[in-house]
C-alpha cells in the first residue's frame, strides 16, 4: 500500500485492519477494518459476526474524530439495525460519516476484500483528472497539495485513512447477494449471513459490469481481448497489433499509453466533448465550479444538454493521441475470426483488443418490487418509491458532481438528512411530496 503524501500536518491514522494487529482480539474477522461502535448489536444470523471492542478506547494513543455520541439512539435489544449501507466506496463512506455523525445505529458492508479496491483495481497509470483540492470527502482533505493530481493508489489510501479516523463501521469481504423486504424492514443477505435494517442506501458504484459487445465472441481465441476495467499496464499487452474500441476518457488514455511501444488503432463510435485539463492558468475544475456546471440540476436544460453529449473527456483528445502515433478509425461495425471490420471499410487483424465500452449496473440481486425500469433505478434525488431505499453516487443522481469523488458529499448530506428519523414528513409522502415537503429541491 502507498503511504499518503505528507503535506505537514499530521496524517490520519492508518488503519489496524488485521487480527495481527489487534493483540489479543485475534478472533476477529480479518475482515472488519474498523469494528462497529460498542452499541451496534451483533447481528446474531452473521456467521461470521462484526465482534465490538471499544475503538476509541483500544486506540486512545492515535488521533480519532470519531462523533462523541457514535451509536447512543442504540437499543441493545434490538437486533435490526437503523441503516445498512451496502458499498464502501466513496459514495457509502461520505454517507458514513453522516450517519456516525446523527448516532445511527449502522453498518457498511462491501464485497471487497479492502477499502479502495475499486480504485486500486483501475490501471497503474491512472491519475485522477479532478486536482486534490476537489478530491475531498465530508471532514477530512484530500491529502495532497492544490493542483496535483492524485494517483489511483494515493486514493484507495485515502479512503481507508478515511474509515479508520472516523472509526466508521464497515464490513468488508461481504457480498450483498439478494435484498429483500420482509415484515417492514430490510433483509439484508450477504456471503456471511443475515442482516436486517429499516433503511438501506444502495452506494455500489456507477461502473459495475463491464460491457463488451457480443461481436467479441466472433474473434479467434488466439486474439487477447481485454475490457479496460482488466487493463494495468503495456507489460501485460502481447506484442503485436492492438486495437482500443472506445474513445472516451479511458480508451483515450490507453491508446495513448500503449502507443510507447505497440502500434495502436483507436476505434471511435462517438466523440465527446473534450477538454484541456487547464485553461487559461486554471484547471478545468476551478471554471466547472467556478461556473457552477457541477451543480446543475439532472432536470435543468443545461444539465440535459451535457448528459446527451456523453461524459467529458478531460485532459486527452483524439489530436493528442494521433501525435502519439495512435491511428484514429471510426467505429468497428463487425469482427470475423481473421480481424476487425471498421466503418470506413478498412480491416485488421490485431494481436490484441480493448473494449473500452463502458459498463453497466447490476441490481439483480435487489428483489424489491417497483423499484426499476428498464434495468434502471426509478428515483428523485437518491430516494426510490420504496419507503426505507435509497440510493448514492449515480451518474447524474442529482447533479454531474453525484459520481465524483469531491462533490458526492452534498447528496450524501441531503440524503443524510432526508433518511433521519426525525426528518418532518408524512409516511404518506411519494419521494416527489416529500422532496417538496422538505423544500430541499
Ligand atoms: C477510470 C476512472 C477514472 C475516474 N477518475 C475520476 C477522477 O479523476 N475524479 C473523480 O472525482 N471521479 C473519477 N471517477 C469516477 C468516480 O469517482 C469513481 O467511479 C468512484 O469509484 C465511484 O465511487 P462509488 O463509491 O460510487 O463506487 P465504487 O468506488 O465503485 O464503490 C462501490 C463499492 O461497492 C461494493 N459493492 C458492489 N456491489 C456490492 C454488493 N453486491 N455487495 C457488497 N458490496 C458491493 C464494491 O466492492 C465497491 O467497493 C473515475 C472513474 C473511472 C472508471
Amino acid at each position: 500500500m502507498t503511504d499518503l503524501p505528507s503535506t505537514g500536518a499530521p496524517g490520519p491514522p492508518r488503519p489496524t485492519t488485521t487480527a495481527q494487529s489487534l493483540g489479543e482480539h485475534t478472533q476477529l474477522p480479518r475482515n472488519l477494518i474498523k469494528p462497529a461502535p460498542p452499541h451496534v448489536p451483533t447481528p446474531p444470523q452473521l456467521t461470521r459476526s462484526p465482534t465490538l471492542y471499544a475503538t476509541r478506547h483500544a486506540t486512545s494513543d492515535t488521533e480519532s474524530d470519531a462523533p462523541s455520541d457514535y451509536g447512543r439512539t442504540a437499543d441493545a435489544g434490538d437486533n435490526t439495525l437503523d441503516v445498512i449501507v451496502i458499498g464502501a466506496g466513496q459514495a457509502g463512506l461520505a454517507l458514513a460519516w453522516h450517519l456516525a455523525h446523527q448516532g445511527r445505529r449502522f453498518l457498511v458492508l462491501d464485497a471487497a476484500p479492502e477499502l479502495g479496491h475499486t480504485w486500486r483495481n483501475r490501471w497503474d497509470s491512472l491519475r485522477l483528472f479532478s486536482p486534490a483540492q476537489y478530491d475531498s470527502l465530508p471532514g477530512m482533505a484530500f491529502p495532497a497539495a492544490a493542483d496535483t493530481y492524485p494517483t489511483k493508489d494515493h486514493v484507495a489510501d485515502y479512503l481507508a485513512a478515511y474509515a479508520a479516523r472516523f472509526e466508521l463501521p464497515v464490513l468488508l469481504g461481504t457480498a450483498v447477494t439478494r435484498l429483500e423486504q420482509q415484515q417492514g424492514r430490510f433483509a439484508v443477505h450477504t456471503t456471511q449471513g443475515v442482516l436486517h435494517a429499516r433503511q438501506v442506501v444502495v452506494a455500489t458504484g456507477p461502473f459495475q459490469r463491464p460491457v463488451v459487445p457480443t461481436m467479441a465472441g466472433e474473434l479467434a481465441s488466439g486474439v487477447v481481448q481485454l475490457h479496460s476495467a482488466e487493463y494495468r499496464n503495456p507489460n501485460q499487452i502481447p506484442r503485436g497489433p492492438v486495437v482500443v474500441v472506445g474513445a472516451g476518457n479511458s480508451g483515450l488514455q490507453i491508446a495513448a499509453e500503449l502507443a510507447g511501444d505497440h502500434e495502436v488503432t483507436l476505434a471511435v463510435g462517438s466523440t465527446a466533448l473534450a477538454l484541456p485539463q487547464r485553461l487559461l492558468g486554471r484547471d478545468l475544475f476551478w471554471w466547472l465550479t467556478k461556473l457552477k456546471l457541477l451543480a446543475k440540476t439532472a432536470d435543468s436544460r443545461l444539465a440535459k444538454r451535457m448528459q446527451a453529449g456523453g461524459d467529458l473527456v478531460i485532459g486527452s483528445s483524439l489530436k493528442a493521441v494521433r501525435r502519439r502515433g495512435v491511428s484514429i478509425r471510426p467505429r468497428v461495425t463487425g469482427t470475423t475470426r481473421d480481424g476487425m471490420l471498421f466503418a470506413d471499410g478498412h480491416r485488421e487483424a490485431p494481436t490484441t483488443v480493448i473494449w473500452a465500452t463502458g459498463f453497466r449496473s447490476d441490481y439483480s440481486w435487489i428483489q424489491v418490487p417497483g423499484l426499476l425500469a428498464d434495468g434502471q433505478v426509478v428515483h428523485q434525488r437518491g430516494v426510490t418509491g420504496v419507503p426505507g431505499l435509497y440510493f448514492l453516487g449515480l451518474t447524474w443522481q442529482h447533479t454531474r458532481g453525484s459520481a465524483l469523488l469531491g462533490f458526492v458529499e452534498h447528496d450524501a448530506a441531503w440524503l443524510a438528512a432526508f433518511m433521519h428519523p426525525n426528518a418532518s414528513r408524512s409516511s404518506h409522502d411519494t419521494p416527489a411530496q416529500a422532496l417538496d415537503r422538505l423544500a430541499l429541491r
